[in-house]
C-alpha cells in the first residue's frame, strides 16, 4: 500500500517523496527529527515535540522554513490523509542538498518530510513480564562533543549501543556517559524506583529529555509520588525495586532484568504499573 508523504509544501504519494543524494542530511546525518505519536487522531503533546524540533534545529543553525504552525498541520494532514487515528509520525528536517563538502552554508532548501506509520509496538509480553536489558559498552556521545538534546540524524552512537544490546539478546540497551552514570538506553530514558521514590537522570547527564520522561514526571507529581532527578550509577539500578523506560513508541515500558541481575522482585512493581495506568488515561484524555 502506496502511503501519502508531507514533502515540504504538500502531500504527495510515497514514490514521489524523493531526496536528493547531494542532501547532507543522507550524507552527514546533518539534520533533525521527531518521533510523535497520535491517539485516536489526536497528537500526544505536539506543542512540546515542535518545541524540541525547532530547538534541535537552532542548536545546529538550521532554518525550518516552515513555521510551527505550519509544521503542525502537516503532521495531523498527513496523519489524515493516511487514516491513521492511532499512528506514529517521522518529522525529519534535512539541511537540504549542498556540495559534497560539509558547509552547510553551501545547501540549498532544508527538507520538511512528513511520515504516517501504523505503530509497531514491542511483543505485549514485554509489558507483562518486563524487559532483559544489558548496559552497552558504548558510551553515550560526549556532551561536549555533540549534545545528546539535539535529536539529529546522527543516531550512529544509539545504533551502536543497539547493536551490542541485540547482539546479547535484548532489544533495548542502557548507557551510560564518559563519567561512568547512566544516561538512558538507545531510544528511551530510564527511571528507577527506590524506597517509594521515583528517580531520573538530569538532562546534564547527556540524555535526550524525552517527552515521555516529562509527562511522566507529571503524573508522578499528581499522584503523590515523591520523584527527582538525580545521578545515577549502575549500582542504582542494580539495587533498585523497580526500574522501567519511557519514550514515545515504547510508552512506558519494565525493566526486570540488567546486565542478568534480577532487579527488584524481577517483576513489573506497583510504582510502574500505577504510572503506566495513568498514561495510559493521560494519552486517551
Ligand atoms: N532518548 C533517546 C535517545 C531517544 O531517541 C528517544 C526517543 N525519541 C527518547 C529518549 C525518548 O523520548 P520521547 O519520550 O520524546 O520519545
Amino acid at each position: 500500500m502506496s502511503r501519502i508523504i508531507f514533502m515540504n509544501d504538500r502531500l504527495v504519494p510515497e514514490e514521489q517523496a524523493v531526496v536528493s543524494v547531494f542532501d547532507h542530511g543522507l550524507l552527514y546525518g546533518d539534520g533533525v527529527f521527531e518521533g510523535l505519536r497520535s491517539y485516536s487522531g489526536k497528537v500526544f503533546r505536539i506543542d512540546a515535540h515542535l518545541d524540541r524540533l525547532y530547538d534541535s534545529a537552532r542548536a545546529i543553525c538550521l532554518t525550518i522554513p516552515l513555521a510551527k504552525e505550519a509544521v503542525a498541520k502537516a503532521v495531523n494532514d498527513t496523519l489524515a490523509a493516511n487514516g491513521l487515528a492511532d499512528g506514529y509520525v517521522r518529522l525529519v528536517v534535512t539541511r537540504g542538498a549542498g556540495s559534497l563538502g560539509l558547509d552547510p552554508n553551501k545547501t540549498k532548501h532544508p527538507q520538511v518530510i512528513v511520515i504516517a506509520d501504523t505503530i509497531s509496538l514491542y511483543p505485549r509480553e514485554f509489558y507483562e513480564q518486563g524487559l532483559r536489558i544489558v548496559t552497552a559498552a558504548t558510551q553515550r556521545t560526549h556532551s561536549a562533543a555533540l549534545s545528546p538534546r539535539i535529536k539529529s540524524l546522527n543516531y550512529l552512537n544509539n545504533i551502536m549501543a543497539k547493536l551490542e544490546g541485540l547482539q546479547a539478546g535484548c532489544v533495548e540497551a542502557l548507557m551510560l556517559n564518559h563519567k561512568g552514570e547512566v544516561a538512558e538506553c538507545t531510544g528511551d530514558n530510564v527511571f528507577i524506583v527506590r524506597g517509594g521514590r521515583l528517580l531520573t537522570p538530569p538532562p546534564d547527564a547527556g540524555i535526550l529529555e524525552g517527552i515521555t520522561r516529562n509527562a511522566v514526571l507529571d503524573l508522578a507529581v499528581a499522584a503523590g509520588i515523591d520523584c527527582r532527578e538525580a545521578t545515577l550509577v549502575r549500582h542504582d539500578l542494580y539495587t533498585a525495586d523497580e526500574c522501567f523506560l519511557t519514550g514515545t513508541a515504547a510508552e512506558v515500558i519494565p525493566v526486570v532484568e540488567i546486565d542478568g541481575r534480577r532487579i527488584g522482585s524481577g517483576v513489573p512493581g506497583p510504582v510502574t504499573k500505577r504510572l503506566t495506568d495513568d498514561f495510559h488515561a493521560l494519552v486517551r484524555s
